[in-house]
């Protein structure tokens, strides 16, 4: 698992002051994609214990942070070591976490593995960017298809809320 990029404070990528990952690899191949580079998943620095270390320092020293972002490539490029990594960083920092994915909520509960991805995440934007319904206006998205799920109250429900904004 690699990680292409790390943004420490940001306001663009989910509601408030968030610390944004950026994760190598991804299959979903959107028209328009501009991080079309990382999806081989072959570039990036591995997370290995040290690299998992220094994130965690960070987050948990700044205390104007509201939550952690996922995004890439897709983080759900390999589903395995993204539970892996969920697991840990919801432990050792207890943040809030939103991840971006171009495979949509219904998909992901399909698949055992992807499926316990979401006990971890709090908020999901989900689905892939489509150029045909891209709105510079939308907030925390890029294309009018995708939505922002509120993962807990939707499991609960059986039925998918989103988030408004
Ligand atoms: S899901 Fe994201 S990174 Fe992957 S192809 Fe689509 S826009 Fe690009």
């Amino acid at each position: 698992m690699k990680i292409i990029k790390i943004f420490k404070e940001t306001i663009s990528d989910g509601f408030g002051f968030r610390y944004s990952i950026y994760f190598s690899g991804c299959t979903h191949y959107c028209e328009g994609c501009h991080n079309h580079e990382t999806w081989k998943g072959d570039i990036g620095r591995a997370l290995d214990k040290e690299y998992m270390d220094e994130i965690v320092e960070e987050i948990n020293s700044n205390y104007m942070l509201d939550g952690i972002t996922l995004s890439g490539g897709d983080p759900f490029f390999n589903p395995e070591e993204l539970l892996e990594f969920l697991k840990e960083i919801k432990v050792r920092t207890h943040k809030n976490i939103w991840s971006y994915t171009g495979y949509t909520f219904e998909t992901l509960l399909e698949d055992p593995t992807m499926r316990e991805c979401l006990d971890y995440i709090d908020v999901l934007v989900d689905g892939k960017f489509q150029k045909a319904d891209y709105d510079p206006d939308l907030y925390f998205r890029g294309s009018s298809n995708q939505r922002i799920i509120d993962i807990k109250e939707s499991l609960e429900n059986d039925q998918i809320i989103t988030l408004e904004f």
